[in-house]
């Protein structure tokens, strides 16, 4: 579990974040909404531990990490963020950092490839991809540490409508199946659509008068839930 635990953030006297407590479950799908300046990637990059908190702290299984960015969590970067001279693998493998042996590496490497749709991609380079499979391999390389929680923020912006579409009932594909049973997910979002399809819950950053933002969590039943129901509905 990923606790955020009264994190707050302000700069120049500004309270950019004020008191946001949050608990992401293992395996759960959380998104972040809310209008543009709300804080949502300023509160991402404080649980990447990129921006430490004015105040509160993130915790995972209740213990703080050191300084630094939080060992725990890896990012998937919504302009891909791919090296061009390097292939689909060796960018992917580049997830795993130095101390991990050579082998192992490759293996994992090609296990994430697999999982997200790459396989037969190993070998080509970004430049030869299209949008949609350059994300791909953006999330292969942040999944392949098997990281307790994958933060993105706005993955898909960058991808047309169907591309978007399309690797987002992939990754719905992944986690309802279970192939990631204890990676989490928290992703900021535009898109309200995009939440509801793919959030087991939805938090939505306010803004209130003096630049106050508090997270609302919303929860709505999961598609696949809406779906059983109307399954059993059908079938009673
Ligand atoms: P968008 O939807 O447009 O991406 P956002 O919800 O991600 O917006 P943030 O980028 O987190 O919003 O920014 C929230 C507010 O905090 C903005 O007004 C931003 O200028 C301010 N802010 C964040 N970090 C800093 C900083 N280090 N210094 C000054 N201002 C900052
Ligand atoms: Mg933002």
């Amino acid at each position: 579990i990923t606790s955020l635990d009264h994190v707050g953030f302000s700069v120049s006297g500004v309270n950019v974040i004020e008191d946001v407590s949050l608990d992401i479950r293992e395996g759960e799908i959380v998104c972040l909404l809310g209008p543009s300046g709300s804080g949502k990637s300023t509160l991402l990059r404080m649980v990447a531990g990129l921006t430490p908190p004015s105040s509160g702290r993130v915790l995972t299984d209740g213990k703080p990490f050191a300084p630094g960015t939080n060992p725990a969590t890896t990012v998937v970067f919504q302009t891909f963020a791919l090296y061009p001279w390097l292939t689909v693998l060796e960018n992917v493998e580049l997830g795993l950092g130095g101390d991990v042996p050579v082998a192992e590496k490759r293996r994992r490497a090609m296990a994430a490839v697999d999982l997200i749709g790459l396989d037969g991609y190993e070998s080509a380079y970004p430049r030869e991809l299209s949008g949609g499979m350059r994300q791909r391999v953006g999330f292969a390389r942040a999944l392949v540490v098997e990281p307790r929680l994958l933060l993105a923020d706005e993955a898909f912006s960058a991808l047309d409508v169907l591309t978007a579409e399309n690797l987002r009932s992939e990754l719905l594909r992944l986690w309802t199946s279970g192939e990631v049973p204890t990676t989490s997910v928290l992703l900021v979002t535009h898109g309200i659509e995009e939440a509801v399809g793919l959030a087991d819950r939805i938090v939505v950053l306010g803004r209130a008068p003096g630049r106050i933002r508090k997270v609302l969590p919303v929860r709505l039943p999961h598609p696949r839930v809406r779906k059983s129901q109307e399954f059993q509905a059908m079938a009673d």
